[in-house]
């Protein structure tokens, strides 16, 4: 039986959105070759594909987001978020909020269509304060990388349709039952957001798994394109141990579809199972 594309969470109603299938060659985990990351995830090529969710949640009588696809920045596999919202008979007019875990593509530039025009010209836009600092304040650090600039290009692009539509927060409580979890690492504002309602909980963990199969057994394996490597592989250890012992759900942006699991103990280590 294929796992329903909807969890409720005492009053929350969270249902999975596709934004389509992002190909990448498999050399992205430091210190493992392409061919044994390719392997891992049983392919026969030199390809990872990792899925690109986002969530839609119905609370208190409306509709809000957490992340916003690629939008019309990484080909045709992928951009089908606000689509897939019209299928599911939600008009993205109606989206009041996105909280957003980090500005990377496929997790921002959705925000825009190819007009540069607002998707969700209804909503007020959350990110973490150093997230927000860092790709729209700061210049990039010297030796930025290519990713790197295009994504503050993509950024600054995304929010000028957005104007004074940004709330920058801090750790902790940001509305009654929504909380910002700083997941620093990934990106220097990586952040998971975390809903409760009714003695229940799901942490939406953004990019803190990337590739399951090697991640949850390896939590030191980091990607290429982590910012920062040793706080990535410190976020993933801190998440996994906090939402084992709280019991939490989890979804992930990059987990397979629909991305709704849970983490357990297992020995010195952690289990991953759909949930
Ligand atoms: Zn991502």
């Amino acid at each position: 039986m294929t796992q329903p594309n909807k969890k409720t969470i005492g009053d929350i109603e969270i249902t999975a959105v596709s934004d389509g299938l992002l190909t990448m060659t498999s050399d992205r985990v430091i210190g493992m070759t392409g061919a044994e990351v390719a392997r891992r995830m049983g392919r026969t090529d030199d390809k990872m594909v990792l899925e690109v969710n986002s969530f839609l949640l119905k609370r208190d009588g409306g509709y809000d987001l957490v992340d916003a696809g690629c939008g019309n920045t990484a080909g045709p596999t992928l951009g089908k978020q606000a689509d897939n919202l019209r299928g599911l008979g939600v008009d993205p007019t109606t989206i009041r909020r996105v909280f957003l875990t980090h500005f990377h593509p496929d997790h921002s530039n959705g925000l825009i269509d190819g007009a540069g025009q607002a998707v969700y010209p209804n909503a007020e836009v959350f990110a973490h304060a150093d997230e927000a600092k860092f790709w729209i304040d700061d210049d990039l650090p010297a030796g930025a990388t290519e990713m790197m600039i295009n994504g503050k290009r993509n950024t600054l692009r995304a929010m000028a349709a957005y104007p004074d539509r940004l709330t920058r927060v801090r750790d902790g409580e940001v509305l009654p039952g929504v909380a910002a979890i700083l997941q620093s690492g990934h990106t220097p504002g990586h952040t998971g957001w975390l809903f409760q309602s009714r003695g229940e909980g799901i942490l939406i963990w953004g990019d803190i798994v990337h590739l399951a199969a090697i991640q949850v057994a390896e939590p030191d394996a980091a990607m290429t394109f982590d910012y920062d490597p040793a706080n990535a592989r410190a976020a993933r250890r801190r998440t996994f141990d906090r939402v084992a012992a709280d019991k939490l759900f989890v979804a992930g942006a990059h987990l397979d579809f629909p991305g709704f699991g849970t983490i357990t103990r297992n020995g010195s280590g952690y289990r991953y199972e759909t949930a």
